[in-house]
């Protein structure tokens, strides 16, 4: 309905300019059910969502408001949410390898928790940060994720000992330890492995003299139907290696906003490619987003999105159109974005039973994540699209004050 009457209410032929650009329709009553399917699924966990995923302000002041803590990368994220009021105990830099100077900025803040994995980090954070609360991320095995993680990040199960030696010699902190199963992750038996290697660590850090509190167990949930199996398999070991004196907490992104967000693409331009020894008809339709834009997703996160008709227009030449096809399940498209570039490209093929023309709109669901956040400017096109609210839980309206 939010799609529909915004599209309404948009004539491309008289509009202000950007005006009928792309634009998104969250419902932010779906980031409060998934929160509530989190607590069902995973109670011993504490959320903090990974705001890289989606920084929205009004997803961050919700969540805010459920009283979830915050995985920051950065100055600015780490910025952004104390500016909501969040108190800086409720963050973790999540981040094994820091700017200097965001390190001192998240320092004076009063952030303290933070991830390491090597033994530069530790030097840094001894001169500029000595009284953190260290997790010591582990290495995993993310070879059943979307985005892996591990060739980056994360300390080798042979090197952890070395690590907590020169932590316990530089006179840190070290308060638990943290992996990630890399983002987007099908394989539960992935949290098993982590969890008993944190486990390991744990103990190794004990008789060292550390007393670890806190498991960090990432992020990497989708918020489709394998979020339940995945969170059993996960509890299940959680119980298993750790006892309930232990705090766990997660940094989930992806399963809080993924299919709270719909994009809507505005066509702009449409190119006829006829196959004469074939006889076909088909369409490259061009629309004012692209891969430099919201669907960054598809390169940076491996995504496929499903264009659905939002608008078709059913101009005085679309009924001729249409009755040139027989069935009209054989109109075929490809979908491009705005830019110059051959690699902007969302769907290389796809059909619709209608005739889609210029002026027409399309919509695409599940584009919360590592969408928006990743978007660029590239060709001056804007990296910054509206953003409509909705909100389709009583008790998250009540929260916002909708
Ligand atoms: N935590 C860290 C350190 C990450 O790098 C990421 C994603 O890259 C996340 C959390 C969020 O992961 P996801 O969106 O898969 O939950």
């Amino acid at each position: 309905e939010a799609l529909k009457s915004r599209v309404e209410a948009i004539d491309p032929d008289t509009c202000d300019v950007g005006d009928e650009d792309a634009f998104f329709v969250a419902d932010l009553g779906e980031v409060y059910r998934q929160h509530l399917r989190w607590k069902k699924n995973l109670a011993r966990v504490k959320p903090h969502y990974a705001v890289k995923c989606n920084p929205d302000t009004q997803v961050l002041r919700l969540l805010s408001e459920l009283g979830l803590g915050f995985d920051c990368a950065s100055k600015n994220e780490i910025e952004t949410v104390l500016k909501l009021g969040v108190d800086p105990s409720r963050i973790i830099y999540a981040q094994p390898c820091k700017t200097k100077g965001y390190l001192r900025y998240a320092t004076n803040a009063g952030v303290k928790q933070m991830t390491f994995d090597n033994v530069d980090e530790l030097y840094k954070t001894k001169q500029i940060a000595p009284d953190a609360e260290l997790y010591l991320r582990i290495l995993t095995d993310d070879s059943a994720s979307l985005c892996r993680l591990s060739q980056k990040f994360g300390a080798s199960m042979d090197s952890t000992g070395e690590l907590l030696e020169l932590a316990k010699k530089l006179d840190l902190n070290v308060v638990g330890v943290a992996f990630h199963v890399g983002s987007g992750a099908s394989d539960p038996k992935a949290f098993i492995k982590a969890v008993q290697d944190a486990r390991f660590v744990f103990d190794q850090a004990a008789a060292l003299g550390f007393t670890m509190h806190t498991l960090d167990v990432g992020g990497g949930f989708t918020g489709d139907e394998s979020f339940e199996p995945m969170a059993a398999v996960l509890s299940a070991s959680l119980d298993e290696y750790f006892p309930p004196s232990v705090r766990i907490i997660g940094e989930p992104g992806r399963y809080f906003v993924s299919t709270a967000f719909t994009l809507a693409c505005h066509v702009i331009a449409r190119r006829t490619v006829t196959d004469a020894t074939l006889g076909t008809t088909s369409y490259m339709l061009y629309m004012n987003d692209g891969v430099y834009g919201n669907f960054s997703s598809i390169i940076f996160d491996h995504q496929h999105p499903v264009p659905r008709v939002l608008k078709n227009g059913n101009d005085v030449l679309y009924e001729t159109r249409r009755s040139g096809y027989d069935t009209p399940s054989m109109v075929e498209y490809s979908i491009w974005g705005p830019t110059c570039d051959g690699i902007d490209v969302i769907s290389s093929s796809c059909t619709f039973p209608e005739v889609i023309d210029v002026n027409d709109w399309l919509y695409f669901e599940d584009m919360g994540a590592y969408t928006k956040c990743s978007a660029t400017r590239f060709n001056g096109f804007t990296d910054n699209h509206d953003v409509v609210y909705i909100c389709s839980e009583p008790g998250a309206r009540a929260l916002l004050g909708f």
